[in-house]
């Protein structure tokens, strides 16, 4: 046997980077999720080569205090959280403090930021080295930009894991998109090798909405969908229900938000299925942009960084209430009478 060792920082956080960093649409979830904590109201999204090339994020969020800059790249180090009070009630995307750090053990990272109020914005670079970076001097308004070159240079192993560009470049556009639907108060501009994909302006006004929505799901589906929005004790459900005659062969345009995040759940799976249940034939897959809204105290939304599940305090009403109205507003779309609530 042999003796044991402390692991270097980089390798720990290589080890770590293989739990989150899966491919560059999860590069893209973490860049994001930061911009967002950030308070950005506008995310410039650049990516070369599906993002094994190059990801770069720029946004005008409250950007990263000088001394602040090598610690954002280590790991443990957070600015969300102090103590378990905060966790208990966190309302930021991120806090494990892990999600830069695992990047830059398997890239070349580049972390460019101007605080507010600052005269002057700085730069720290990392290319997979242990954790000493040093800080210089860069130009940048406030906001933050970090540039990922060469995503998994050092670890071909996982590079080896990585499909087609096509494939790689849809997994991280449906990144976008999500967080695109989640915030309809930010602009998302995508562009991938120089070409634009997504230009999202901001949307305030409902017009606006539905036209970020066309943009994000289609026009398609926005002619061809019900706009609902419903209230009962409490719970409130906004968005956007397809007609049948606009069911998928895949279910690949449902999106569930609670509270803002994006959740894929069993409850909630179940609730539409039933109420789409007589209208959509066997094999065929609703389609939907639903947001609930409901007292964050009644609902645990999971926070493992991957995975998408939540429980609610009563899902009993939680389902109920969801079922209820779709199936209402499906009503017209049923042919003869059929009892609310029948399953
Ligand atoms: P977490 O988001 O869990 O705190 P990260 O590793 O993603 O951990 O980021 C570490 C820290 O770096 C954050 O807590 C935040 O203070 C800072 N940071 C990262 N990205 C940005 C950004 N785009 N704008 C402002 N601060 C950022
Ligand atoms: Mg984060």
């Amino acid at each position: 046997m042999s003796r044991i060792q402390l692991l270097s920082p980089r390798l720990a956080n290589q080890i770590a980077a293989g739990e989150v960093v899966e491919r560059p649409a999860s590069v893209i979830k973490e860049l994001l999720e930061n911009s967002l904590d950030a308070g950005a109201k506008r995310i410039d999204i650049d990516v070369e080569q599906a993002g094994v090339k190059l990801l770069r994020v720029r946004d005008d969020g409250s950007g990263i205090e000088q001394d602040d800059l090598p610690l954002a790249l280590s790991r443990h180090a957070t600015s969300k959280i102090r103590d378990l009070d905060d966790l208990e009630a966190v309302a930021t995307l991120g806090f494990r403090g892990e999600a830069l750090a695992s990047v830059s053990s398997v890239s070349r990272l580049t972390l460019t930021s101007c605080p507010e109020g600052a005269d002057q914005a700085w730069q720290v670079e990392t290319e997979g080295r242990d954790m000493a970076p040093s800080v210089r001097p860069a130009a940048h308004p406030r906001g933050t930009t970090v540039e990922v070159r060469d995503l998994f240079f050092n670890t071909p192993a996982r590079r080896k894991f990585l499909r087609t560009e096509k494939t790689e470049f849809s997994h991280l556009e449906e990144v976008v998109k999500r967080l695109a639907l989640s915030r309809f108060d930010v602009a998302f501009n995508l562009r991938h090798n120089g070409r634009p994909v997504l230009g999202l302006p901001p949307a305030q006004t409902e017009q606006e909405a539905r036209r970020r929505v066309a943009s994000v799901c289609g026009p398609a589906f926005v002619e061809q969908s019900r706009q609902i929005d419903s209230e009962r004790s409490g719970l409130r459900l906004w968005g956007w229900v397809g007609l049948p005659t606009f069911s998928r062969s895949q279910a690949d345009l449902q999106y569930f938000f609670v509270n803002g995040r994006m959740i894929k759940d069993k409850l909630v799976a179940h609730a539409v299925r039933q109420a789409y249940r007589d209208v959509l034939f066997n094999g065929r897959h609703p389609t939907f942009v639903l947001f609930m809204e409901l007292d964050p105290a009644v609902v645990d939304v999971n926070v493992h960084p991957t995975k998408h599940e939540v429980r609610f305090r009563d899902g009993r009403m939680v389902h109920d209430f969801l079922f209820s109205t779709l199936y209402r507003a499906l009503a017209d779309q049923r042919p003869g009478d059929q009892a609310e609530g029948d399953e």
